[in-house]
């Protein structure tokens, strides 16, 4: 496992993210938590030192489990990062309230790292206004009391945003954590963020760096100006030699579901990771191409499902409608998945309310798109 320093720290390269943990029945509150630990217990014992959950993931689940499996390990000898949950803007002012259950469930009584979870356009307004709102005061106070060891932010929103958030309260936070990959590097505009967190000092660490798997069974044909130059090399690694490649880059975090991912993952982290110039340049067109494709963004984060009134499966219905749009060789694939839902869960049960789209990090029109997604169904 690589290395890299944080202050006095010594962070693995490879973080472990819980927010896509192995599941029960496709159900994402049900965390399968035996073999969760099992996964932790392989990360832990290959060198994975920093474990990333957060309050919405697998519906406060992923707190619990994740929190299960280390304790059973010294509490000195891993970094646990957690979040406030700003996505969901009713939370603000509920910060005691909520950092005071997020201990209890990950049974800790303090976290290395934490995070103000997801600043962007929504909630930007609600994390400045201090005097109303105390977010920042209240982080301050609790690290003044070691129960934070290290404050930052994660960002998901546009660029503007985040420069707003990061003149206000640069000084004070020592990490950003920001979705960084090859396709966003343009697509959303991460280089410029790199760059001013670089400016500033401060710690990146990542999260996306395969854009929820969109990075991950990238065609042949897509592939081959890769292959030209790394016979060997597979699309995991390429996205992982990339983020390699970045000055100051920091903890990777990667939401492995199985073990074969986590072991895939931790095999590439074994060495160095790095591109040359030529390199960088071949797979940042690829990451144009797949921008453009046709589709929407979504990472399957699952922050919206909670605020779908119509409790729709919504990353589901997207990952089919992509599916459906970028091959059309397999068309047959949507209409078959849907047949087997009840049409309540279909597309076509949106009652475009909008809920979803307003926490959604990656901005999708989501009521749009599954409008579409149900005329192009014939629904
Ligand atoms: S717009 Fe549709 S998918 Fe989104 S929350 Fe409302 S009903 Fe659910
Ligand atoms: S639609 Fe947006 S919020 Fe919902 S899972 Fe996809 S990326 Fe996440």
């Amino acid at each position: 496992m690589q290395y890299f320093d944080f202050r006095d720290l010594k962070l693995s390269a490879l973080g472990f993210g819980a927010m896509r943990l192995p599941v029960i029945d496709g159900d994402d509150n049900r965390v399968d938590e035996p073999v969760a630990i099992e996964m932790v217990d392989y990360a832990y014992d290959h060198g994975i030192n920093y474990f990333d959950t957060a309050w919405g993931y697998h519906g406060g689940n992923s707190e619990r489990v994740l929190g299960r499996a280390l304790a059973r390990y010294p509490r000195e000898s891993f970094y646990l990062a957690d979040k406030f949950p700003g996505y969901d803007v009713s939370n603000f002012g509920k910060h005691e309230q909520i950092f005071e259950e997020q201990l209890k469930r990950c049974g800790v009584d303090y976290f290395d790292f934490y995070l103000m979870h997801n600043v962007c356009e929504l909630n930007i307004e609600q994390y400045l206004d201090d005097e109303r709102f105390g977010t920042l005061s209240y982080y301050i106070e609790q690290a003044r009391a070691g129960r934070i060891k290290h404050l930052g932010f994660s960002a998901h929103g546009n660029f503007e945003t985040f420069m707003r958030f990061l003149e206000a309260y640069g000084d004070v936070v020592e990490f950003a954590q920001i979705q960084l990959n090859y396709m966003d590097w343009e697509f959303q505009n991460a280089r410029a963020k790199v760059e001013a967190l670089q400016e500033r000092g401060l710690a990146i660490m990542v999260m996306e760096p395969l854009r929820g798997g969109i990075l991950v069974g990238i065609d042949e044909e897509r592939m081959a100006p890769l292959r030209a130059l790394r016979p060997d090399a597979n699309d995991v690694e390429w996205a992982f030699s990339f983020l390699g490649s970045i000055d100051g880059m920091g903890t990777i975090l990667s939401g492995m579901s199985n073990m074969d991912q986590l072991r895939e993952n931790i095999a590439l982290f074994d060495h160095d990771l790095a591109l040359s110039e030529e390199e960088q340049g071949v797979l940042l067109e690829l990451g144009r191409k797949l921008a453009s494709a046709k589709g929407v963004p979504c990472t399957a984060c699952h922050y919206c499902t909670s605020h779908c009134p119509k409790d729709l499966d919504i990353p589901r219905l997207l990952e089919l409608y992509n599916e459906h749009l970028s091959r059309p060789d397999f068309a047959f694939i949507a209409p078959m998945a849907l047949g087997a839902m009840p049409m309540e869960k279909h597309p076509s049960a949106c009652i475009g309310c909008g809920s979803c789209a307003d926490v959604c990090p990656q901005q999708i029109d989501i009521p749009g798109a599954l409008a579409h997604f149900a005329e192009l169904m014939g629904e």
